[in-house]
């Protein structure tokens, strides 16, 4: 079974991925709970306490469509799960690929890429892995009679409202028509000729997302990145064609810092739950076929709205995991919450 095969059997590929432990973490003598077996199956050895109160280690398997260890490069995560979904845009559907976890888990890693040096090969993200294949199928002689034309967008939603990363963080507005069509209000959608010229505006966008923070307010980890590649005919009126989301999801910690009665992290907290639930409810109708999609339900649902709908959308998950015992309970959350999208 090919890759592709596998994506068009289920409509929702859902996987895991896990980094290696960090430098800091080896310094720290932190412990790898998490293992990988095989191509599908994750076992997390969970801390116990005991009757007497020393602690064990219990197993918990988990099985999905694919689990990546922490050996794997970006470069194999992008071929067994957003690649399939890169054709399917060019058959017209509305494909979307979301990495989910805990921050620090990698989310960014796979999506973005580590563009802090210089420009390498094996610093590529999904997104640019995306856009470079996209390039490619475009050149193809069976998709070249349909003169499709790409468009990048690249905006963050965070406490509920969108902000447009390729234009100074503008903040625009959503509204839903009569028909039910979304649309974000002066959204920018430009017209890319080449995979560099994504890779450039990659590199704006996130720049602009991490701008003007501080280490100990750092709203990037708490918003949702969404870089859309959008396929239009090349006509006057420039129909949509075929669209992939790709979607760095905020860090799913709860507000499990009790020592934390912030109203505005609250609020934020709060915001971020209910997206992400949200999230779930309308994954699982685009699973079950079900003619209602409770897309209202938050921002990041609003603006994705097209992607739960039509017979031909796909939809991965990627679930990014960090190996360490200080992230156990975070590590089961994240595995437990992608239960239930498997098996679609
Ligand atoms: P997140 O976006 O989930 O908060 P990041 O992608 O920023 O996490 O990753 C946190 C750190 O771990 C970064 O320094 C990143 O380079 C590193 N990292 C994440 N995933 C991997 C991986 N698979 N291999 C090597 N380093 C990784
Ligand atoms: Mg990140």
């Amino acid at each position: 079974l090919s890759a592709s095969d596998l994506v068009e059997a289920h409509r929702i590929c859902v996987c895991v991925r896990k980094r290696p432990l960090s430098k800091q973490e080896v310094k720290k003598k932190e412990i790898d709970v998490v293992s990988v077996r095989g191509k599908g199956a994750v076992l997390v050895h969970e801390p116990k306490q005991k009757v007497d109160l020393t602690k064990y280690l219990d197993n918990q398997v988990f099985q999905f469509d694919y689990c990546f260890d922490e050996t794997s490069t970006n470069d194999l995560v992008y071929r067994f799960t957003a690649k399939p979904l890169v054709q399917s845009i060019f058959e017209g559907a509305m494909a979307t690929c979301f990495a989910y976890g805990q921050t620090g888990s990698g989310k960014t890693h796979t999506m973005g890429g580590d563009f802090t040096g210089k420009l390498q090969n094996s610093s590529k993200g999904i997104y640019a892995l995306a856009a470079q294949d996209v390039f490619a199928l475009l050149s193809q002689r069976r998709y070249a009679s349909l003169d499709l034309c790409p468009y990048v967008s690249f905006f963050e939603i965070y406490k509920g409202k969108v902000y447009d990363l390729l234009n100074k963080k503008a903040e625009l507005r959503v509204l839903e028509d009569d028909r039910q069509q979304v649309q974000v209000v002066g959204l920018q959608e430009e017209y890319v000729s080449s995979v560099e010229e994504v890779i450039k505006m990659i590199e704006m966008g996130s720049t602009c997302r991490t701008s003007g923070q501080t280490s100990a307010n750092a709203n990037s980890s708490r918003s949702h990145a969404v870089l859309q590649i959008a396929l239009r005919c090349s006509d006057r009126a420039k129909t949509l064609h075929g669209k992939f989301s790709l979607v760095d999801l905020a860090g799913n910690e709860r507000g499990t810092d009790v020592s934390c009665n912030d109203r505005s992290t609250l609020v934020e907290t709060a915001e971020i739950n209910r997206s992400l639930l949200a999230l779930t409810e309308c994954i699982r109708s685009l699973g079950r076929n079900s003619d209602h999609i409770p897309f209202r339900m938050s921002t990041l649902t609003k603006v994705l709205r097209d992607s739960f709908i039509g017979e031909k959308s796909r939809t991965c998950m990627i679930a990014t995991v960090s190996p360490g015992m200080a992230s156990c309970d975070y590590t089961m959350n994240t595995l437990r919450y992608f239960l239930v999208f498997f098996h679609f």
